[in-house]
């Protein structure tokens, strides 16, 4: 037993005091306690076997007894009493930067959260607004915090690995001399979430490129440094950096952009076709005469292919599909002209509807759906019918000042037993969405969704199959289940751009579009202005899920869009 093990017994002994109220007295003896036993050179088992435990100073009886049941036994009956009542998820919560044992506990007794799943999803759906001291900043911070545990943990969302890789290329860009740089692996083909941070580089002079790394400002700690790869911390993230030859640019890219799959696929069809593919280029598998490896478009190219975008390439047809010349043009940020699902102050957004509006406009969009909540969901605030005038007024008014098409919309709660809130001929984007009673069985599921689609004829189903990004919990369907339903009653999926929602995810997207040649509405959810730059992450999902712009109701012009809601929806 080490004597880290011992101070960390303490340590979780103390937390439990504290989660508990004890006394202060008490919970300090216990945290002072560990603190020394950390610091005692000698291993304490040596001290304890000398029968000297009490010598060491904080150590009195009480805790000199605890100390010598867990060398002998490697349990402890106190911390087990103790801990008794405490929701084994509780531990875990309190792991996440930013939740001391008070919160946990509030968080616990006050709203019944039980594990960092629940906590987040409660965030996510904003549950914890009506509690004491609990703000939009507290909701952020603890977002953040338990994002951050992942990290530890290995685990990386999309979203915060893109800016921090995004101001490393820029940075290197601009201190160091190089032909080409770019992320790879699974960061750049926009997996959801990703194994690590990989950066290429194409350079026949890479010590300096290293050496200009490895120095960056915001380096926390640099883990590794060799002439052509490092690897640094930066922002809460390990980032690897390598150096390839200018000439091999295009096959390193190609090679550690991955998939794993897909990469098998392409170098089966260049065996067939008499090559052999590796990080250094095509070459003639007869002669060893290197054909192709400056940029990825000449591998391609030279296997009869045109090149394949990153997002694609997951050996889900896209080869096949290549082959015969259809690869699609996917959706890009620079098509969008709006969003399908915002908040205002009019719900639990934090901003008002001109704020969100003049953002939209900040992002050239040339419309927008603000579509609070319906009253009678567990959050703050939501409108009821007699609301509506006052709303729609500030829509008309905002639609005015800032000089975009607003439509009226709504996201309306589908509730236990599939009736739905409420509808109104005034609401133009009706938004059904699930956000009670999760934890029913499959069939309940899916006759909810289906009375909802039946009877109220939304437009467009909010985030159907409630996943919180990888993790357990979510709805009891899969995508393809609430797709079936979306086709057969005309109603159009969400893929909710919410970081850790991604929902349906990029297979269900590819359902949707390739199965059922129907179109997927990308909504940021957004509760502030800021939020609505997460439409590059939906958009990089839906190209995921081979989506092109037809396939997106956000690059549709506010007179198509009109033109659809119009269309088999009437209400
Ligand atoms: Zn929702
Ligand atoms: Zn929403």
């Amino acid at each position: 037993m080490t004597n880290q093990e011992v101070a960390n017994l303490l340590r979780q002994i103390a937390k439990i005091l504290e989660i508990k109220g004890d006394s202060t007295f008490r919970i300090r003896a216990y945290e002072e306690a560990a603190t020394r036993v950390e610091n005692i050179p000698e291993p304490i088992e040596d001290i304890w076997k000398r029968g000297e435990l009490t010598n060491v100073p904080g150590i009195g009886e009480g805790i000199a007894a605890k100390i010598e049941e867990y060398l002998k036994t490697g349990e402890s009956s106190y911390l087990e009493e103790i801990s008794k009542d405490i929701p084994k998820g509780l531990f875990e919560m309190m792991e996440v930067p930013g939740i001391g044992p008070r919160l946990a506990w509030r968080l616990y007794t006050e709203a019944g959260i039980q594990s960092i799943e629940e906590l987040e999803r409660a965030l996510v759906e904003h549950k914890l607004q009506g509690l004491r001291g609990f703000g939009a900043k507290m909701e952020k911070k603890l977002l953040d915090g338990i994002q951050m545990y992942r990290q530890l943990s290995g685990r990386i969302p999309l979203y915060l690995a893109l800016p921090i890789v995004h101001n490393v290329i820029t940075y290197l860009k601009g201190h160091a001399k190089f032909v080409d740089i770019a992320p790879a692996g699974s960061l750049r083909r926009g997996r959801a979430d990703i194994g690590d941070c990989d950066v290429l580089v194409a350079t026949d002079d890479p010590v300096p490129v290293m050496e200009a790394f490895v120095k960056m400002p915001g380096v926390a700690q640099v883990l590794a440094k060799g002439d052509t790869k490092a690897s640094v911390f930066t922002g809460g993230l390990q980032v690897d950096l390598r150096a390839v030859p200018v000439e091999s640019w295009g096959a390193a890219l190609q090679y550690f952009t991955g998939s794993k799959a897909h990469n098998i696929k392409l170098r089966e069809l260049a065996i067939k076709k008499g090559y052999k593919l590796n990080e250094y280029g095509l070459f003639k598998m007869d002669t060893d005469e290197k054909v192709a490896g400056r940029t990825e478009e000449e591998i391609y190219n030279a296997l009869g292919l045109p090149w394949i975008p990153p997002t694609m390439r997951e050996d889900r047809g896209e080869i096949e599909l290549a082959m015969t010349g259809k690869l699609p043009r996917l959706v890009e940020m620079k098509d969008i002209k709006g969003d399908l699902h915002v908040h205002s102050t009019f719900s639990d957004g934090t901003d008002t509807v001109e704020t969100m509006a003049r953002k939209a406009k900040e992002m050239g969009y040339e419309w927008l759906v603000i579509s609070d909540h319906a009253t009678g969901l567990g959050v703050v605030g939501g409108l009821k019918p007699e609301d509506l005038p006052d709303y729609i007024a500030a829509i008309k008014e905002a639609e005015k000042s800032v000089g975009i098409r607003i439509f009226v919309g709504l996201e309306g709660n589908i509730k236990a037993d599939g009736t739905f809130l409420f509808t109104d001929d005034r609401v133009e984007v009706l938004i059904a969405a699930i956000h009670t009673a999760l934890n029913q069985e499959k069939e309940k599921i899916l006759d909810r969704y289906e009375k909802t689609f039946k009877e109220a004829k939304p437009h467009i189903v909010a985030h159907p199959t409630g996943r919180i990004l990888g993790r357990r919990g979510g709805l009891n369907v899969t995508s393809s289940e609430v797709l079936q339903l979306c086709s057969k009653y005309d109603v159009v999926p969400e893929l909710n751009c919410t970081p850790m929602r991604l929902d349906i995810d990029d297979v269900g997207v590819l359902t949707a579009v390739t199965q059922y040649h129907m179109p997927v509405a990308l909504g940021t959810d957004a509760h502030d202005a800021e939020e609505l730059v997460n439409m590059e992450l939906g958009v990089i999902q839906a190209q995921r899920g081979w989506a092109d712009a037809d396939h997106v109701i956000n690059t549709w012009s506010a007179k198509k869009v009109e033109e659809w809601l119009r269309s088999g929806h009437k209400q």
